[in-house]
Parts: C-alpha cells; sequence; structure tokens
C-alpha cells in the first residue's frame, strides 16, 4: 500500500523530492524496491526503516545515483534526476562507516571535497571555520580523525558532508557505529544540526527509535514495498496493518471477529475479552479482525471495572521494574500474554502486585486500533 503521487496540477509547486513508482529488480527472484512512490517536502527529516533486506538501501543509493531504477523515476522539483551521475546530484551521502581519511586532519577531512572542486582557499577556510562552528569542533580541527571519540568522528562526517551545501543529505545508518547511550546523545545533536541548516535529509534505519526520534515522517518498508508513511506518532497511535503495529513499538495483538458494527462504535469479540471501541470501522460484522493494544494504555486494579467491555482477569506471570516503569507479562485465560506497562508514578504501588496473583486489566474504548490487514 505505497502512498499514491498526487497528480501535481499545473501552477501548483512539484514536491521537493517525488519517488514515482521505482523499482529495483537485480534478477534472481525477490524485486529489491517494489513500485515505491514517496514525496518528500523540503527540509523534512525523512526516514526509511525497515528490518535488514527490505530495500532501504537500495532505494537510498537510487537517490543518490549509485544504482539505477529498473523502471519509475526520481524527480527533484519536478526534474527527472535520473540521467544524473551522483557527483553531478545536488545530494551528499554519509555513509555508516564515515569513510573520513584517517591521514588527513579534521580541518582537511571537511575540505576535502570544496578543494576538489576547486573553491579559493580563503573561501574554503571560511566554510571549514563555519562548519567545524556548526558541529561544535572547532578545538578539534588539527586532529586526526583516530583521535576523535566515535561521537566526534560522526560530527566531523556530517560536517563534511554539509560542506558543500547540498540540497539533500542522504544518511545511512547514521549513527549505527555509536553504542546505545552515545546515539541517543547524538540523534538530538544531529536533528538539531539538520534543523539548523535546513537540509533536506533522508535517513535509512531499522532502529525504530532512531527513526521515531530524529525523522518528521517515516515510511515502514517490508519486503521491497512501503507499508505506511507517517509522522512517528501516526505510525505508533494508528499503525495502518498487523506487521507495522508489530514492527513499531510494543503492541499486544489479539485476533477476534467483529460483532457489533455502528459507525459511532464497534465491538469485537476475542477469546479472552470483548473489545468496545469508541469509532466505527469500514468493515462488517462476522468478519476476523485484529485489535491492536499498546502495553501502555492498560490499567491494572484489584476491583473489577465497571462493565463487561475492555477488561480480562489475568494472571502475573512475570514482571519486571525499569525504575521509571514496570512492565507485568499476564497471562489470560486463554493462555495469551499481555503485556502491560505501567510508569511508577509513585515509589511504591498502592496495591503492590508479585507472581501469580490474579489482576483486573483494563483500557479505554479509544486505546484500541482495529485492524483488517
Ligand atoms: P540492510 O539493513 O541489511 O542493509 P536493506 O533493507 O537496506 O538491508 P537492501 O540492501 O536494500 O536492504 O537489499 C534489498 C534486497 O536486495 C536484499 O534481498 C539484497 O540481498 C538485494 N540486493 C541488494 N543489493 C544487491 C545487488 N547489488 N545485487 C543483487 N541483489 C542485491
Amino acid at each position: 500500500m505505497s502512498s499514491a503521487v498526487p497528480t501535481v496540477a499545473s501552477g501548483e509547486k512539484p514536491p521537493f523530492l517525488q519517488i514515482d513508482d521505482v523499482v529495483k529488480d537485480f534478477g534472481g527472484g525477490a524485486v529489491a524496491v517494489n513500485h515505491v512512490s514517496i514525496d518528500i517536502a523540503q527540509g523534512e527529516i525523512f526516514a526509511l526503516l525497515g528490518s535488514s533486506g527490505c530495500g532501504k538501501t537500495t532505494l537510498l543509493r537510487m537517490l543518490a545515483g549509485f544504482e539505477t531504477p529498473t523502471s519509475g523515476r526520481i524527480l527533484l522539483n519536478g526534474k527527472n534526476i535520473a540521467g544524473l551521475a551522483p557527483y553531478e546530484r545536488p545530494f551528499n551521502m554519509m555513509f555508516q562507516s564515515y569513510a573520513l581519511f584517517p591521514h588527513l586532519t579534521v580541518r582537511d577531512n571537511i575540505a576535502f571535497g570544496l578543494q576538489r572542486d576547486g573553491m579559493a582557499k580563503g573561501a574554503i577556510r571560511e566554510r571549514v571555520d563555519a562548519m567545524l562552528k556548526l558541529v561544535q569542533l572547532t578545538k578539534f580541527g588539527k586532529r586526526k580523525p583516530h583521535q576523535l571519540s566515535g561521537g566526534q568522528q560522526q560530527r566531523v562526517a556530517l560536517a563534511r558532508s554539509l560542506a558543500k551545501r547540498p540540497q539533500m543529505l542522504l544518511l545511512d545508518e547514521p549513527l549505527g557505529a555509536l553504542d546505545k547511550k552515545l546515539r541517543e546523545e547524538t540523534q538530538i545533536e544531529l536533528v538539531n544540526i539538520i534543523e539548523d541548516v535546513g537540509v533536506t535529509c533522508v535517513m535509512v534505519t531499522h532502529d525504530q527509535e532512531e527513526a521515531m526520534t530524529m525523522a518528521s515522517r517515516i515510511a515502514v518498508m517490508s519486503e521491497g514495498r512501503v507499508l505506511q508513511v507517517g509522522a512517528p506518532s501516526d505510525i505508533y497511535e494508528t499503525p495502518a496493518t498487523r506487521f507495522v503495529a508489530d514492527f513499531i513499538g510494543n503492541v499486544n495483538m489479539m485476533e477476534g471477529t467483529l460483532s457489533v458494527d455502528e459507525p459511532d462504535h464497534v465491538v469485537i469479540e476475542c477469546a479472552d475479552c470483548k473489545h468496545y471501541v469508541g469509532h466505527g470501522i469500514t468493515g462488517t460484522a462476522g468478519m476476523a479482525v485484529g485489535v491492536a493494544l499498546r502495553p501502555e494504555k492498560i490499567r491494572l486494579t484489584s476491583e473489577k471495572p465497571e462493565g463487561e467491555f475492555n477488561q480480562v482477569l489475568a494472571k502475573v506471570h512475570e514482571l519486571s521494574y525499569f525504575g521509571a516503569f514496570t512492565v507485568y507479562h499476564l497471562q489470560l485465560p486463554s493462555g495469551q500474554m499481555l503485556k502491560v506497562s505501567e510508569s511508577n508514578l509513585a515509589r511504591h504501588r498502592a496495591d503492590p502486585l508479585t507472581w501469580d496473583q490474579q489482576v483486573w486489566a483494563s483500557w479505554s474504548p479509544t486505546a484500541q486500533v482495529v485492524l483488517i490487514h
């Protein structure tokens, strides 16, 4: 279900970058990129997210010009860039390994592309100074890459990518080489720098948290196709398919049957509970549907909640304390597990839960997402 590319009415500005029905078939079976259409606006940080082999790197490489689409078009400001070699595109690609020259200083690494373009020495000096300031490495200009931390090397690579003022920055797993803590800090730094410069950015990542933190919009990819495009909160709160719901964050998936189908609510009967969902869906009574319920949207109480919907009596199978929150694995009557994440607002729960205890899990009629696909 790739997002259709809207036709541009005459006089209307075309999207900044338009990926129009692009296919890349390397032959030998699976198609790496399968009829992908995405519009990217100027100034966006757009993430291609998916697990290994889903085709995200191939798509990025086609944007960079390192691969040629089998069919389809890539348009920049309405012009097809298919015929342009990588160096002729106003893009810069930053690789996971950074590919810094080890024998050159930080300054010379940043200046490299500018020198190759024949820029005047004074102008290069000014541009490199500005880039060093931007990535807060002014004091490190004379160092060699091996004398820097991983995060600092990453910033040099970014400064080098931005030095030529590309219209578009392509990032291939930009933080893949950093450990978790440094990666989290660097994600925010990187976004701040990219936003300061105002450059449009397409990044590839398999790390959903990274995509959620950094991107203004995300395309979730699987097996060469785009399953959903949206803001991080849209993808998290209203996933379009079971795959996306399961891929992004933690989710409890329950399978059931639509028993009441009204414009303002539906009822779905599952093995362990009846869901009352406070909005309509395009379905028909009797059809099989999935219900996705995020762990943080479930409450736990020792008293039975009122009514008969959106609740289940379960047994605490496992609990893990993470400081800020506790995760409970509850066993439902059918044997299915229900994951519940509870914020530790107070230092101790008023009615502490322990293993094998019975507890009521309940949720509101707006907590669930009903999935047909
Ligand atoms: P990863 O995160 O592991 O890099 P990915 O999502 O970026 O994965 P791609 O590298 O785009 O995936 O690969 C998509 C598919 O295309 C894979 O099945 C891969 O084996 C295949 N593929 C990629 N490059 C080539 C190539 N040059 N020749 C043949 N097949 C290729």
